[in-house]
């Protein structure tokens, strides 16, 4: 049972530390089963480098663990109210990959600077308000700063990317640091040309967008 959820959990963990979107046993990643009320999400504080199939957690929204003798991620309560509050997304990844978070740091918004941002991200990058980890407040800030968004930054912590799939999610991640990458290697801040908002607006008919 689960094997599937359990391998693309594992892969993509294992994935993200090796490109360095998890720092030590930082972040953590989950897909969701809405039919079967089942989230697979990564265990809490193990060595990505160790972590094996059967370390992976099994889970209900409501904590209930049924399958696996691992500590769910210390995180599952953000992604539990994500799940509950944003209906087409069936996956999170927490990262706490170093350029997107040093926005976090600055509590600064990453504008639209790159075409990409809107198809990958949904647009302008926010940060959720600041909230201690491990806490479900940190879900309420996330879901918040998620609006018509695939990925935001979290104050002082790290950054999220939903997806319909883990893939998805996991993609937007990516794009996220690489942008927040490029913002930060422009040689000159002062003269930064962001995308105006009537182009991001056309963009967003071209995507089917929501508007903002
Ligand atoms: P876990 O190892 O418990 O998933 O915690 C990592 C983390 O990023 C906490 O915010
Ligand atoms: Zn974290």
């Amino acid at each position: 049972m689960f094997d599937e959820m359990k391998k693309t959990v594992l892969w993509h963990a294992k994935q993200a530390y090796k490109e360095k979107l998890f720092a030590g046993t930082s972040g953590n990643l989950s897909v969701y089963d809405r039919e079967a009320d089942v989230m697979a999400i990564t265990p809490s504080s193990l060595h990505y480098g160790l972590m094996q199939e059967e370390d992976i957690v099994i889970m209900r929204l409501d904590g209930t663990i049924v399958e696996g003798s691992r500590k769910p991620s210390s995180e599952w309560q953000m992604h539990q109210v994500i799940y509950q509050n944003k209906p087409e997304v069936r996956a999170v990844v927490h990262t706490h990959s170093p350029y997107a978070t040093s926005f976090a740091v600055n509590h600064k918004e990453i504008p639209v600077i790159l075409v990409e941002m809107m198809l990958f991200l949904g647009g302008s990058v926010r940060v959720a308000d600041f909230a201690i980890n491990g806490t479900k407040e940190v879900g309420d800030a996330v879901v918040k700063a998620l609006y018509n968004r695939k990925a935001c930054t979290m104050a002082n912590h790290g950054a999220v990317a939903v997806g319909e799939s883990l893939e998805k999610a996991y993609l937007s991640a990516i794009y996220l640091e690489d942008v927040a990458k490029i913002y930060c290697l422009t040689p000159d801040k002062s003269a930064i040309h962001v995308i105006p908002e009537d182009i991001v607006d056309k963009m967003r008919e071209k995507y089917h967008l929501p508007k903002d």
